[in-house]
């Protein structure tokens, strides 16, 4: 049997060819491209020029500003980043995809990070004598990404999209859009970032 060309041999763990990032590179000029590397200061000073308020988007999260930027973040439904970062915001599709790109991908969470003097502090919910609302199947907390059906009896969650029964007093009607009236009042249903009163041994 003939081996394979060269040519169309493929490797599975091989990425695949580099993409050229900055069309305006000429191969001539080899020493030009150090110049159109991204300069991590230029990059820094020009997000410290988007510096403010800084909302965080729902239900679609706006990409945050460094932390070097300074920012006063408004909790939109998605969480402030000094709660919750990632080191990325484009998540490659696949694994071996994430592979080729050599970045680490993690969330760092600082649940008790210090606010600006600006924020507000997350809002306290109480859940009554049942305790926190959570999702039967993966025991996700309640948050503004639940949605009501059943008349407001039935919780579905979007990381499992297993059904929960809602108990009964934690029943709400629903408006036309299937969104509890009264979810203005309820922090866990508005807010990325709550806290609560955390009774019972499960919590
Ligand atoms: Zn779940």
């Amino acid at each position: 049997m003939r081996p394979p060309s060269p040519k169309i041999r493929r490797h599975s763990n091989s990425p695949p060819p580099a993409k050229k990032i900055y069309s305006n590179t000429s191969p001539r000029k080899s020493s030009n491209a150090v110049e159109n590397f991204v300069n991590p200061i230029q990059v820094l000073e020009e997000d410290a020029q988007k510096g403010g308020a800084f909302k965080t988007g729902y239900p679609f999260a706006q990409l945050p500003r460094f932390v070097s930027t300074p920012t006063v973040v408004e909790d939109e439904g998605n969480c402030s980043p000094r709660f919750m970062r990632s080191t990325l915001y484009h998540v490659p599709r696949t694994s071996e995809v994430h592979r080729w790109t050599r970045l680490p991908f993690a969330v760092a969470i600082t649940p008790l990070a210090a606010l600006n003097e600006h924020e507000t502090e997350p809002l306290l919910t109480d859940f009554g004598p049942g305790g926190p609302v959570r999702c039967k199947r993966c025991d996700a907390y309640s948050c503004p990404f639940m949605e009501f059906e059943d008349e407001g009896w039935s919780l579905l969650c979007p990381f499992c999209h297993n059904y929960t029964e809602v108990r009964d007093d934690y029943h709400g009607h629903l408006d036309s859009n299937k969104k509890r009236i009264d979810r203005n009042k309820r922090p866990e249903l508005f807010l990325g970032a709550y806290e609560m009163f955390a009774l019972g041994e499960k919590v």
